[in-house]
């Protein structure tokens, strides 16, 4: 699978960390969030059959951070 990094180009993907799923928002009011609001932020991640945002690092490369959207299913990758 050629993974896209903004700055470097296509590269193999044994060239890149998976850094998790993207987008997910920090809580709005953390001074009130509960432990269980806390627990799905930390914890809870999505897992489609589908398109997807994620964050990649390119560590054996410019070893950069971005984001990308993949397709689960057919690994199709496009710009965040
Ligand atoms: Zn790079």
């Amino acid at each position: 699978m050629l993974i896209p990094c903004p700055w470097c180009g296509d590269r193999e993907d044994i060239e890149f960390r998976y850094g998790g799923a993207a987008q997910v928002a920090y809580p709005t009011d953390p001074e009130s969030a509960d432990d269980a609001h806390w627990a799905r932020y930390i914890f809870f991640r999505p897992n489609p059959k589908g398109t997807m945002a994620e964050r990649w690092v390119h560590t054996a490369g410019c070893r950069r951070w971005f984001s990308l959207i993949r397709d689960t299913v057919t690994h199709t990758i496009t710009p965040a």
